[in-house]
């Protein structure tokens, strides 16, 4: 059989190196043709010395030479910017590109993909946050699967196999909570940067993980829902689960209820898009009902975590606003880890920008660019 030909976008995130790790496992069925990362140009070169793909990008210019140096006399071909991350994704060679640029940066990638016809396991959720319709549209009319590696959407696509036909009545996201699911209000005003990147169940890169805390990770999982399964946002429900043991829930038109469960470990769904349709095995540790006597559910608490009803509202409102609030997310997500702001003024700079920025109801890739800068330099501003 001829091995699947991957390229790992974002290389030497937290979901670049674990689909790394599964690609070794699977060494019969996984090459890797393809390797990115913007700054960790060691770690780049580290990971190309040992998996040999064909191309690099690094998208950082500023460590072109370094990376080249090393890379080009063992044959591998080394490309620097942005520009180049859009071109490798569309090599012939290629068979499927794992999408695991964190933020909108990952947006124009993942659109080459499509339009050159490759599937894509989709990890950067931004992508169909800022631009779901069009996204969507060009993997219908390329005929080309998105295969989601988030958890939650990864449980809802292995919950619909074999429904196709079965209308969804709803879904049910579950949340972990995050690290301050019990801190009051007071508390999480003076929240620090540590305790906020402190997940409890999960270990992932630092945005996502403050996104987490904020609870505005799950409001973009709610978007994210809404396009990869055509949705309306009265369809989404949000469940604050602490296990995280149920990953999420479909629920049909007959009320059956359909749940996918395991440990949280992020190397079953990245190996589960992967492998796609095919279930591989895997070493990784089994749940034990004994460890877990009592699975729990709460309901999430849209006083103390305003990014979520900010998020729902967003997504009624359609057009540019969740592009415009995905922007001011990742300005007052990189100024909280800058311990330029506090906690709660994150909120504050999304909100302010959703009220100034400019409402396109209708937008193709363009506009997402120009609302993107946008929202971008109003939220500066307000910081
Ligand atoms: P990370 O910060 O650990 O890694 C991000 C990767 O993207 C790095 O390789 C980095 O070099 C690259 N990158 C960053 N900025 C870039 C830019 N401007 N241009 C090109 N490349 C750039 O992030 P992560 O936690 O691995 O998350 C990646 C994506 O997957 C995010 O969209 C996140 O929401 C999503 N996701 C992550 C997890 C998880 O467990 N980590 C779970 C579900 C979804
Ligand atoms: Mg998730």
């Amino acid at each position: 059989m001829e091995k699947k030909r991957i390229a790992v976008l974002g290389s030497t995130g937290s979901i670049g190196t674990q689909a790394l790790e599964i690609i070794s496992r699977h060494s019969g069925l996984f090459e890797v043709e393809v390797l990115t990362a913007q700054n960790q140009y060691q770690l780049l070169i580290e990971q190309s010395l040992k998996y040999k793909p064909n191309t690099v990008v690094i998208g950082s210019e500023k460590h072109y030479q370094i990376v080249n140096d090393v890379l080009a006399p063992q044959g591998i071909k080394v490309f620097a910017g942005s520009e180049a991350l859009d071109q490798v994704v569309q090599m012939e060679s290629i068979d499927m590109v794992l999408a695991a640029i964190v933020g909108f940066a990952g947006l124009s990638s993942v659109i080459k993909s499509l339009e050159a016809r490759k599937p894509v396991a989709l990890a950067n959720k931004e992508t169909l946050v800022v631009a779901g319709e069009l996204i969507s549209k060009l993997a219908l009319e390329n005929r080309t699967p998105i295969i989601p590696v988030d958890s939650e959407h990864s449980a809802i696509f292995q919950c619909l196999i074999g429904e196709h036909n079965n209308p969804i009545e709803k879904i049910y996201l579950t949340a972990s909570g995050g690290p301050l699911r019990k801190f009051s209000s007071q508390e999480i005003k003076e929240v620090t940067r540590a305790q906020a990147l402190k997940h409890p169940n999960w270990e992932m890169g630092a945005k996502i993980t403050i996104d987490s805390a904020s609870m505005m990770n799950k409001g973009l999982e709610a978007i994210e829902a809404k396009w990869l399964f055509d949705l309306a946002p009265d369809q989404i429900d949000v469940i604050i689960h602490p296990q995280s043991i149920i990953h999420s829930i479909v629920q049909f038109h007959d009320g059956s209820m359909k749940a996918q469960m395991g440990l949280p470990d992020m190397r079953l769904p990245i190996q589960y898009a992967l492998g796609y349709p095919q279930r591989l095995p895997s070493p990784d540790g089994r749940f034990d009902f004994m460890d877990y006597p009592e699975l729990s559910f709460e309901k999430p608490d849209l006083e103390r975590f305003l990014n979520l009803r900010i998020a729902f509202e967003v997504m009624e409102k359609g057009g540019n606003m969740p592009c415009v609030m995905n922007a001011a997310n990742e300005i007052a997500v990189e100024a909280f880890l800058h311990d330029r702001i506090k906690f709660p003024e994150m909120t504050f700079i999304i909100e302010k920008t959703l009220e100034k920025a400019t409402f396109l109801p209708q937008g193709g890739y363009d506009e997402y660019v120009k609302s993107d800068r946008e929202s971008r330099e109003i939220a500066r501003m307000l910081i």
